[in-house]
């Protein structure tokens, strides 16, 4: 039987919680993982996960890093992306009233901190459409949520009628961080992207 290529998917670690999506990627088998830094990095990695952190800052360091161009280009050719959080606000094309860099690829608008800020961080189980099984625990925060959608974005998670998880083509955004829980399911769902456009590439 053909075996996949083992597929690289890269980290974005300029700021953030990387290292807690290496180590989750470290149990979800079949992908090796590449803290990506610099443009020769990104340009090993078949798929790429935006971590959480501060969004304002990891857009200024991916300016002064020179990865913000490649990195849009790559994504508008097919790579598939994954935001958490901060992520998810650098991928959306609409921020609520602010101006900050971001990516801009994805067919949402967020706003951030948008639970309130008496509510920092909180847990809750989130349905998950596409995913088997129980609920995924969310962890939230000072999570945004989207408020719009559009084009071929589809739904796949919401919490309290507020949407926080999407899905458009080869993108994959969540406001919450499974990265930060033991259950593997939302990496393997993006696992399963990054395999699935490899073997498109593969066999055009
Ligand atoms: N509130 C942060 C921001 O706006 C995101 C928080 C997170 O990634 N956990 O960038």
């Amino acid at each position: 039987m053909q075996t996949d290529k083992e597929i690289t998917i890269g980290i974005l670690a300029l700021q953030g919680d990387y290292e807690a999506h290496k180590k989750m990627l470290s149990h979800s088998g079949g992908a090796a993982t590449l803290l990506v830094r610099s443009v020769e990095e990104l340009h090993m990695c078949d798929g790429m996960i935006i971590p959480g952190g501060e969004s304002t800052t990891i857009g200024k360091l991916l300016v002064k890093h020179d990865i913000i161009d490649p990195l849009i280009h790559k994504v508008q050719d097919g790579m598939p992306l994954y935001g958490t959080c901060a992520g998810m606000i650098l991928m959306a094309k609409e921020i609520a009233g602010s101006e900050q860099t971001r990516l801009g690829v994805t067919n949402i608008s967020v706003a951030r901190n948008a639970f309130g800020r008496q509510v920092d961080s909180f847990e809750a189980q989130i349905p998950f459409a596409s995913l088997e099984g129980d609920p995924v625990e969310g962890v939230f925060i000072r999570a945004p949520y989207v408020t719009k959608t559009w084009g071929e974005v589809e739904i796949l998670a919401k919490y309290q009628d507020k949407i926080v998880g999407i899905r458009e083509k080869n993108m994959l955004a969540t406001a919450f961080h499974p990265e930060l829980t033991s259950d593997t399911r939302v990496h393997e769902l993006f696992l399963e992207m990054v395999r699935s456009a490899v073997r498109g590439a593969s066999n055009p």
